[in-house]
């Protein structure tokens, strides 16, 4: 049995996705040990009960001023606190960018190995074993920790969510923030889609055949239709046809959705690298020999400018029947 730490995260008062997975997670390398959920933010009191009924057995609830925009220096600081009162055998984190930049900093307090964006969990021969994905999606590996317990941060869209009901008891946790070298004086937040791009059950992604900021129109009404997200390629994002919080690849945002449909995207490996673990991939592409067509399990040769809209009216058709 193991004491499975799990720092959730919640965006505009919402609870993200990954948060329930991480404790799904959680509950697989538990083997009925006690999680607990370490939740941040005066909201966090309203989903708490979400938490409870996802395997979380004790909820610690931080409210701090300190608390209330991320920085590296005040979440590292209550998290270490709650790591000290809690004395977990294992810790996960959601591989955010909140994800990504925290669990190095605790690994490197406490001297812990860390596995980073993993997809799978399990137990073997009493040692938790991870698995991530390299060379771009290529080929995974199994990892266990070795220096220390346990720490991964686990990739959104990937362990399906559980409902475990169990006990919950919630602890108002009070930390002690002191001596913050960075201080946030306002967050000026980029107007992209409702939903989460890195997140997103759907993607609709462009690519530098969309040829201009217009184009994305066409995609960004097939996204609504379907609850999705806009993403794009960096050729789409170096010709300025949309924010570079969108491009989606090796350096950019890996994506893991249910439907991945790329307009007017080649296929290069580097986006390959964001989006070929998309469970179905499907292409629009004028070019019938674009590499996107290998990865891709349909796929349309035509003008995505007269695909796209009549995709987005026959999904109004077949959802407004639904
Ligand atoms: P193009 O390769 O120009 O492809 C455009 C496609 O649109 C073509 O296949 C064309 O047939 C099609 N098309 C044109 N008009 C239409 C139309 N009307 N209807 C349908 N299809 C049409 N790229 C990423 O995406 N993400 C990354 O993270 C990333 N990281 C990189 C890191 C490094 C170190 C390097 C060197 C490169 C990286 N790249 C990345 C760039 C990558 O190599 C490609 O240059 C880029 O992905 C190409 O973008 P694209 O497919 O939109 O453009």
């Amino acid at each position: 049995m193991r004491k499975v730490l799990v720092l959730t995260e919640a965006k505009a008062g919402n609870l993200r996705s990954v948060s329930l997975e991480t404790l799904t997670a959680a509950h697989l390398i538990a083997e009925g040990g006690e999680i607990v959920a370490v939740a941040i933010g005066s909201e966090a009191t309203h989903y708490a009960n979400v938490l409870g009924k996802h395997g979380a057995n004790k909820i610690y609830i931080i409210d701090n001023k300190d608390l209330d925009v991320y920085t590296t220096d005040a979440f590292s600081q209550a998290l270490r606190q709650v790591i000290d009162a809690v004395e977990p055998d294992a810790i996960l984190m959601p591989h955010t960018a909140i994800g990504k930049d925290l669990a190095p900093r605790i690994a490197a307090r406490y001297g812990l190995g860390l596995v980073s964006d993993v997809i799978d969990v399990k137990v073997e021969n009493d040692d938790v074993i991870f698995t991530r994905p390299i060379y771009s999606g290529k080929a995974f590996e199994k990892k266990k920790v070795v220096s220390g317990i346990p720490f991964a941060t686990i990739r959104p869209n990937n362990i399906p969510v559980e409902e475990i009901i169990g006990t919950i008891e919630i602890v108002h946790f009070n930390v002690v923030i002191k001596n913050l070298r960075t201080i946030i004086k306002e967050v000026v937040r980029k107007t992209t889609g409702d939903v989460d791009l890195s997140e997103a059950k759907v993607v609709i992604s462009g690519g530098r055949g969309v040829k201009s900021a217009e184009g994305f129109k066409p995609l960004q009404e097939l996204a609504d239709i379907l609850d999705g997200a806009v993403g794009a390629s960096r050729g789409a994002c170096d010709a300025e046809y949309c924010d570079y919080s969108l491009q989606i690849g090796q350096t950019g945002k890996v994506v893991t959705p249910d439907l991945y449909i790329a307009c007017g995207i080649s296929g290069a490996i580097q986006h390959l690298a964001g989006m070929s673990n998309a469970k179905i991939v499907v292409a629009i592409n004028k070019d019938p020999e674009a590499p996107i067509f290998q990865v891709a399990d349909y796929g349309i040769v035509g003008d995505l400018f007269e695909v796209v809209p009549l995709l987005t009216e026959e999904f109004k058709k077949v959802l407004s029947n639904a």
